[in-house]
């Protein structure tokens, strides 16, 4: 690769992490992982932005901790938490039908929202990743839209990524829902701006101290685009390979332990 070059400590004031393919994979924490979080939060404040909806902001901590990883739920975004606060800011207190797992219905609920039975009257049916989506299910979302319900989806992915290769993400049910003929008012999740928004407010830092730390392109590298952020990729989750046309991030590192000790390699710093 020419002109690239190692950059030795780089650090940031605020990091904006990941949580699959970053921290964690196949329900165990990416080796060296907790010590390099505890080392970034040396000098910097984490917070931690994810588009998987399935678990409340206290089960992933819990989660997270049981592996070593160290993070307060204060100080965690999931695309569950962006639906329930869209709503709220937007609509007021909602009637929501959920086609999602239970990390969605805790948060919606955590924010005051009335969750009805899938099929029900409702203001809105919000969508996330279901991986107990049956038949019976996406009928009742869409006898809810029928009778006239907003459709709200927590985010977009196509895959989520598991240690068997990658199943299917929040995307699937969006697209069926697409199928018969309902579309979303809001993508929330990675890329969309607001996520990242959502996340420079928990730290309180200044955009351009702040950097994106994530595996995948078309989330976490062109969400961090998109906010004006700088990214880094790593490369413990999806994404293999650094393109080197197109979307780019700022840096990559081999892992989130390379993050904490600075070692980035310069990428797309100059076509910013
Ligand atoms: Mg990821």
């Amino acid at each position: 690769m020419s002109g690239a070059k190692v950059v030795v400590d780089r650090r940031y004031r605020g990091y904006i992490l990941d949580v699959d393919g970053v921290l964690v994979r196949g329900g165990e924490a990416i080796p060296g992982a907790g010590d390099a979080l505890r080392r970034l939060r040396e000098d910097a404040d984490v917070v931690l932005l994810t588009n998987n909806s399935t678990r409340t902001r206290d089960a992933l901590a819990r989660n997270l901790a049981a592996l070593g990883l160290d993070v307060a739920p204060a100080k965690i975004v999931t695309s569950a938490v962006l639906a329930a606060r869209w709503l709220a800011e937007r609509e007021g207190i909602c009637r929501v039908a959920v086609l999602g797992e239970e990390g969605l219905v805790e948060e919606l609920s955590f924010a005051g929202h009335e969750v009805v039975a899938l099929g029900a009257p409702a203001g809105w049916v919000v969508a996330g990743m279901d991986r107990s989506a049956t038949y019976d299910r996406l009928a009742g979302a869409a006898a809810s839209l029928r009778s006239g319900a907003r459709l709200l989806a927590t985010n977009d992915d196509a895959t989520y990524p598991t240690p068997d290769g990658p199943v299917p993400g929040a995307g699937a049910m969006i697209g069926a829902l697409r199928g018969i003929g309902y579309r979303p008012e809001a993508i929330l999740g990675k890329p969309n701006v607001a996520a990242f928004e959502a996340a420079l407010c928990v730290l309180g830092i200044s955009p351009n101290e702040v950097v994106v730390v994530g595996d995948r392109l078309e989330t976490d590298i062109a969400g961090a685009r998109n906010a004006g952020l700088d990214s880094i990729l790593v490369q413990t989750g999806i994404a293999r390979k650094v393109p080197q046309t197109g979307l780019r991030p700022t840096w990559s590192a081999h892992d989130i332990s390379a993050v904490a000790d600075g070692a980035l390699l310069a990428v797309g710093k100059g076509a910013r």
